[in-house]
């Protein structure tokens, strides 16, 4: 005679053995549709792979949000000023790279173009 709780146990057994099985039907689903880098049998017994393939719009969101981030983290630390001799924007305790000035004194020259050398 099969018992109340034998049968529960069964029942618990089944559907711990569909959860499983989902797992891996999902697993092997994700091999043949996605093809991700890692390899095949990595991927079936260790790693945890994601359900559905994340659409193109969604990790772009993403990226961009994270871009924002990285640009606002940049712009904080750069320091800029205008300089005093031809009011363009330059990065502070440096040479403008507008008119080659620092602090008054001219420090970058243009350069001539060079004319090549023909040898006779
Ligand atoms: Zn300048």
């Amino acid at each position: 005679m099969p018992t109340i709780s034998g049968a529960c146990r069964r029942i618990s057994n089944l559907i711990i053995f569909v959860k499983f099985l989902k797992i891996f039907l999902n697993k092997v689903a994700n091999l043949i549709f996605y093809r991700q880098n890692h390899s095949a049998i990595y991927q079936l017994l260790i790693m945890a792979v994601p359900k559905k393939k994340t659409a193109k719009s969604k990790s772009k969101v993403r990226y961009s949000a994270f871009q924002k981030k990285a640009q606002k983290k940049i712009a904080d630390k750069v320091q800029l000023e205008n300089c005093p001799e031809c009011k363009a924007k330059k990065l502070v305790h440096r040479v403008c790279e507008e008119c080659g000035k620092y602090r008054g004194k001219q420090i970058l020259v243009e350069k001539k173009q060079e004319k090549t050398r023909i040898s006779a």
